[in-house]
């Protein structure tokens, strides 16, 4: 059986069913965008008693958060703690603090309110795939982290073979509050406990348009008006997909790159015994990211990159197959039968970008690839920012929004020229 429909579609039970937005409504929050960072946001708001109404123009984790590898890593892809806090001073410091404690963070969630995922913490590891990869995340990644105080571990070459079932590797960094998660579950789980909290939520009701209304904010969909005193955009890389005139210059200011997921037939317990036994989440030190974990029906969830999109599903399985059998030459043939993407926003500057977007407006961009634990996190500190906690004490760094030039163009083109540069630095072992 093969199919290109997500797996987490295929699997996941489907929640509860929200109305579409008919008519003119007020709330004291207007959130726009139902995935991880959206709904976070109404869970901790609703909790809380605030009045929170939340807008997606599909059906509840359409965007990334529904289609996402589900790996929960307490780290960004480049920007470690001292670069944060170089740039961003204290703010940095708060963020690197959030990041670090993220997982435990979505971990604690689940467990607090019961959201059923398939939720593992079994830990994150990040093998590195060549001697020169090691030493930088030696002396950089893993001293910075214990430095800025979080509990990570580094592992040399057998205690990683003995723990993830591979000598590919030169040895690794982790962190044993990470894991995985199936993200379309707890996308819908976060939802029903938003909603059963006390959160109004609106499916296929995307929001057209925002602006200043008064004091607060009047935000327009197709069938519906709301004014809120309160606003949160959520709508992350999918900003300028459904409704293009909602938020340009945020929507130019991130590329959205597809990323590809693929699941394998689930493994025999023989198999399954020998690869990644501990059941860890793995991302590696590759620009061109090798990445899996295990579902819950012990299928590896996996994926990967392509320059060109042509005859796509079938090009991205054969060559991930093919990198499966060589990182554990024991699992013979590799059987691909999902395949799916989503986009991931990617920065400039590889950090995630933070924005005010007015008095009592907010909104983030550019997970870079790491948002699973980060927008759930993120969700209680744009809470705290909708109540007024002062910015000043708030866990991210704020910054204008810059769009980026020639974004149009950009977006055809710079995939194959990047991805052709990140699998050369790969190669050639270049940092
Ligand atoms: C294929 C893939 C794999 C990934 N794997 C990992 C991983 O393993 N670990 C990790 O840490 N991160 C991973 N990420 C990143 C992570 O999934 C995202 O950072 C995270 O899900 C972002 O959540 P979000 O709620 O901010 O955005 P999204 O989940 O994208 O939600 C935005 C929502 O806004 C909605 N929307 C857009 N426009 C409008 C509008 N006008 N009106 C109303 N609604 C609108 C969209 O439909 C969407 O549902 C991955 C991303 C992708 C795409």
């Amino acid at each position: 059986m093969t199919t290109s429909t997500s797996l987490w579609r295929a699997f996941t039970p489907v929640g509860p069913t929200y109305d579409q937005l008919n008519g003119t409504t007020e709330t004291d929050v207007t959130v726009i965008g139902a995935g991880f960072t959206g709904l976070s946001t109404a869970l901790h708001l609703a909790k809380t008693g605030t009045s929170v109404t939340v807008l997606e123009a599909e059906d509840v984790g359409f965007g990334a958060s529904g289609r996402n590898n589900g790996q929960v890593i307490p780290v960004l892809t480049r920007a470690d703690p001292d670069a944060l806090t170089a740039r961003f001073g204290e703010a940095g410091e708060r963020f690197v603090r959030l990041i670090g404690g993220s997982a435990a963070t979505l971990f604690d969630l689940v467990r607090e309110h019961g959201l059923e995922c398939e939720a593992e913490q079994s830990g994150w590891v990040q093998p590195a795939h060549s001697p020169g990869r090691f030493k930088a995340i030696s002396e950089n990644r893993y001293r910075q982290w214990i430095k800025h105080g979080t509990e990570v571990e580094l592992l040399d070459k057998a205690e990683l073979e003995r723990r993830i079932g591979t000598n590919f590797f030169f040895g690794g960094f982790g962190n044993r509050t990470g894991g995985h998660i199936n993200p379309l579950a707890l996308t819908r789980e976060l939802a029903r406990a938003a909603a059963e909290n006390g959160a109004v939520i609106h499916e296929h009701s995307p929001a057209l348009s925002y602006e200043r209304d008064g004091e607060g904010w009047l935000v327009r969909t197709p069938q519906g008006t709301i004014h809120s005193r309160a606003l949160v955009v959520a709508t992350n890389a999918y900003t300028g997909e459904m409704t293009p005139g909602l938020a340009p210059r945020l929507a130019r200011s991130v590329m959205p790159v597809t990323s590809w997921q693929l699941a394998t037939a689930p493994l025999s317990e023989n198999v399954r015994s020998t690869v990644v036994p501990d059941r860890q989440a793995i991302s590696d030190t590759h620009g061109d990211l090798h990445f899996f974990r295990y579902d819950a029906r012990n299928r590896l969830i996996t994926g990967g990159a392509l320059a060109l999109p042509f005859n796509g599903h079938q090009r991205i399985r054969a060559r991930i197959a093919k990198r499966l059998e060589r990182i554990f030459p024991q699992y013979v043939e590799p059987e691909i039968e999902y395949s799916w993407t989503g986009y991931v926003g990617a920065t400039r500057d590889h950090t995630p970008h933070f924005h005010k977007l007015g008095p009592n407006g907010w909104t983030w961009i550019g997970c870079n690839g790491r948002g699973v634990s980060l927008s759930v996190a993120l969700g209680g500190e744009l809470a705290k920012a909708v109540q007024g906690v002062p910015e000043q004490d708030l866990a991210f760094p704020l910054t204008e929004i810059e769009p980026l030039p020639l974004h149009k163009f950009l977006r055809l083109t710079s995939r194959p020229f990047n991805l052709t540069l990140y699998r050369y630095r790969d190669w050639r072992d270049i940092g």
